[in-house]
């Protein structure tokens, strides 16, 4: 289901809890609010209301990805940029690495799998993004 994106502060800034597989409806209201915006490539679950670890992306190829309880391994070639935000307004310099490992869990027929992702460039940079808002860090 679309939602509607929360631009409240607070609920911003607050760190999500642990997702679960019982998280599977969230995940899925996520994609369809990620569809529903243009030019959009990444949400997290708090971006809509839900204080969980849960977010979505859209690679290069422009496909769609679910990752419950993210975090990043390893990071390498760090950098500055400037990003914007979907639920924030105007922009932040903020440091950034170009190449990093990321460990999530994908959810598998009802049961939520362990896994892990080599990431470059523009993916990596947002699931950095990702990563922050699911700890309640705004750019
Ligand atoms: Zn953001």
């Amino acid at each position: 289901m679309i939602k509607e994106l929360v631009t409240d502060e607070e609920l911003l800034a607050t760190p999500c809890e642990p997702a679960t597989a019982e998280d599977a409806e969230l995940a899925q209201d996520l994609l369809d609010t990620l569809e529903s915006i243009e030019d959009a490539a990444c949400l997290a679950a708090n971006q809509i209301g839900v204080a969980k670890a849960v977010i979505v992306y859209k690679n290069e190829k422009d496909r769609a990805h679910v990752m419950f309880n993210p975090a990043m391994k390893r990071a390498l070639r760090p950098y500055r940029t400037e990003e914007g935000c979907l639920t924030h307004e105007g922009t932040k310099k903020v440091t950034r690495y170009d190449q990093a490992t990321f460990t999530y869990q994908e959810l598998v027929d009802g049961v939520l799998v362990p896994r892990k992702k080599d990431c470059r460039g523009w993916t990596a940079q947002i699931l950095q993004h990702m990563i922050d808002h699911c700890k309640g860090k705004l750019i």
